[in-house]
């Protein structure tokens, strides 16, 4: 398994990012959250949820992490992203440390490019990086529909690095499972004539 499907685009790691004090991930970092972030992405199709994964980790620890659970919660806005941000925001509180501090030296590893919404909440959580699988064709706020994460126009939070690309024929495959089953969810408004 290992290196399989590697086509990774590092980005140069800024100074800004050094001056933040922290200590971007290696290729070792990489695989071992990534496999754990695929592993919740598989738990989500299990779920019969759209098939996205991701880990939040701050000085090798893991804070947050979580699955999509829009079905599930009938919650649009429960994207693995969010999910996994609201366990950063009780770590933080349960510690009394300011969430913006440690915001700025966690990674984000999600099996697919963030979201335009969840673009622009890791701009506002001061995130510098994340690592993300296969590209969001329909929804994604890191380039492929609107380049939240890099737009230095944009007076919102920060904008963010991304490493792309990672195991992205696996996060493919998976979003396509997942589009190919009936969404028990879906309303039912089309009378479907085979
Ligand atoms: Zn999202």
């Amino acid at each position: 398994m290992r290196g399989r499907g590697l086509k990774i685009r590092m980005p140069s790691i800024g100074n800004d990012l050094v001056k933040q004090d922290f200590s971007p991930p290696n290729m070792d970092d990489i695989q071992r959250w990534m496999a754990a972030a695929f592993d919740l992405a598989t738990e989500a199709l299990e779920n019969g949820e759209v098939p996205v994964g991701c880990l939040m980790v701050y000085r090798n620890e893991v804070l947050g992490k979580g699955g999509n659970e829009v079905n599930d919660t009938k919650n649009a806005t429960r994207h693995a992203e969010m999910v996994a941000f609201d366990h950063v925001v009780e770590w933080c509180c349960s510690r009394d440390l300011n969430l913006n501090q440690v915001c700025a030296q966690t990674t984000l590893y999600v099996t697919v490019e963030p979201c335009i919404m969840c673009s622009s909440a890791l701009r506002l959580l001061n995130i510098p990086l994340i690592v993300y699988g296969c590209r969001n064709e329909r929804f994604g706020g890191c380039g492929s529909v609107l380049s939240i994460a890099s737009d230095d126009e944009l007076l919102t939070g920060s904008s963010f690095k991304c490493i792309s690309g990672y195991q992205a024929e696996e996060a493919v495959e998976m979003l396509k499972r997942f589009y190919k089953q009936e969404n028990p969810n879906a309303p039912k408004c089309k009378v479907r004539k085979v």
